[in-house]
């Protein structure tokens, strides 16, 4: 902390008022590498913060050196210099997330808040009005305005995956171009983080060019993921629009395996080597998607894969995800494509081995079984450590036809649409009686069945950290939605519906 020298807040982060609170979250799914890339910071980060404090830290945009800050600060703050610099001191450079009581609420600041300023990073604009009000609450876990949405622009696919997962019904429905802008620009307005786009295929959509590159405008860099063989002048394309990273979907290096599992021709992976070798020359991040069945588990099947990926330079993840379960495919369909454990205990090692010889970080993948994972050994310690359940609190996920539900794989199930883009705005439906009050009204509709019914820790579970209403309707189906979260010791056995 030199007072000659600029300071700005990680560009990592995003700050933003919440009407009656602050949040600060992280920015970006994968950070821009060439910018910001050897700046640490904490990866899916969220905190509420006091908007005092976050008017304070608000000064660091880059702009003027510490001295001046100070100056401005003792302006607006009304406090003296060397208490301002008291305050602000543990959030230099900060090497570990820090948390502080504030009343009845645990605030936390990640790592590396307040960083040197260089000349790659965006002045940041300072919106102090954003953080003046009163009526203060830190503990509510719903947003005022969401945060992230994810777009499922059509459910059309070049493959026909053995182990898809999708719904496929209103296989027509697609949302028009305009009515699209007209969703990024509300979600821009009100201050959402993210906007995510995905399919079926996003390079299926007619408009696929036009929609990428309004979003990119709007600051958005949507994740996408495709499994489409994409030419090298739609990459260009791509490139000259500022895209960053695109998810491509590979689960081997097999042609025939290939063949088996997405049911393609002999030509599909010389097609789909081709887009992730042009991905490449181009300069855009690749994250690489492979499911593991029973199919291309084998040791050696990974070990083709991994060796080939290894060489692409611009490849920054590699994620195996053991094939899950869908209610939408018949129970004997997934038991044939599990992997066996001998197979899960194979490909751990190997990437492992894989992880020591490149980058730690690099392959992601620790395969548990499916149901070994979820459903097995539940105590209420484990389950009081599960994520946080950001549908209907910080996001919502747009069906194809406009129905807006909490989460993606969630669908059509009726209990849960909120809302229907067509005809009404992000606001509207995100302000409606039925969407605020979802908890409240689920407790008040629930049968006796219901082990949650007269749960003693309702309040708790369902208004802090939730449950997860995908796996809910995933493991008793749609007419049990008031079930428990089956990570919950309370939970009857899963019925795996199909
Ligand atoms: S999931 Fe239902 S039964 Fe389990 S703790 Fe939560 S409210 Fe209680
Ligand atoms: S429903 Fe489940 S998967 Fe979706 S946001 Fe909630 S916890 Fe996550």
């Amino acid at each position: 902390m030199t007072e000659d020298k600029k300071y700005i807040i990680n560009p990592n982060y995003c700050i933003r008022g919440d009407d009656n609170r602050v949040l600060i979250t992280t920015k970006y799914k994968y950070p821009e590498l060439e910018r910001y890339g050897a700046i640490t910071f904490s990866n899916n980060f969220f905190s509420f913060w006091h908007p005092y404090f976050a008017a304070m830290i608000s000064f660091f945009t880059g702009e003027f050196i510490l001295d001046e800050q100070l100056q401005k600060m003792e302006n607006y703050l009304g406090i003296e210099r060397e208490t301002i610099k008291q305050i602000i001191k543990p959030f230099f450079e900060n090497k570990e997330i820090l948390s502080k009581k504030e009343g009845e609420a645990i605030v936390f600041v990640p790592e590396n808040l307040i960083i040197e300023y260089c000349n790659n990073f965006p002045v940041r604009k300072q919106n102090l009005e954003e953080f003046v009000f009163t009526d203060i609450d830190l503990t509510t876990a719903r947003l005022n305005r969401p945060l992230d949405c994810t777009l499922m622009l059509n459910t059309k696919c070049v493959t026909n995956c053995v182990y898809c997962y999708a719904d496929r019904q209103n296989i027509n429905a697609e949302l028009p171009i305009n009515k699209i802008k007209k969703l990024i620009t509300e979600a821009k307005q009100i201050g959402m983080n993210n906007f995510d786009v995905l399919g079926g295929e996003l390079f299926l959509y007619s408009e696929w060019k036009e929609l990428l590159k309004v979003l990119i405008e709007n600051g958005y860099h949507p994740y996408i993921s495709t499994k489409v063989p994409v030419s090298k002048r739609d990459i260009a394309y791509m490139k000259s629009i500022g895209l960053r990273y695109i998810q491509i979907s590979l689960d081997s290096v097999n042609s025939s395996i290939l063949q088996q599992m997405l049911n393609v021709k002999d030509s599909y992976y010389g097609k789909i080597k081709e887009t992730i070798e042009n991905l490449n020359e181009a300069g855009i991040d690749i994250i690489i998607h492979a499911i593991l069945t029973s199919l291309n588990s084998k040791k050696e099947s990974v070990i083709n894969l991994l060796d080939y990926l290894s060489d692409i330079e611009y490849i920054i993840k590699i994620n195996l995800t053991p094939v899950a379960y869908t209610r939408f495919k018949d129970r004997k369909n997934f038991e044939q494509l599990c992997c066996t454990d001998d197979d899960i205990k194979l490909v751990n090692q190997t990437i492992n081995n894989y992880r020591q010889k490149y980058n730690k970080d690099y392959i992601v993948g620790n395969l548990e079984k499916y149901e070994d994972v979820q459903f097995s050994n539940k105590t209420t310690e484990k389950f009081n450590k599960r994520g946080f359940c950001t549908g209907n609190t910080r996001y919502f996920y747009i069906l194809p036809d406009g129905k807006v539900t909490f989460c993606e794989q969630m669908y059509w199930s009726s209990k849960f649409i909120i809302g229907d883009i067509t005809n009404m705005s992000i606001m509207e439906f995100w302000n409606s009686d039925f969407a605020k009050n979802f908890n409240k009204n689920k407790q008040k509709a629930m049968t006796q069945d219901s082990k949650c019914f007269d749960c003693r820790d309702f309040e708790k579970c369902h208004f802090e950290k939730g449950v997860c209403w995908k796996m809910i309707i995933e493991s008793y189906g749609d007419k049990n939605w008031d079930f428990p979260d089956p990570r919950c010791p309370k939970a009857p056995q899963v019925l795996l519906i199909s």
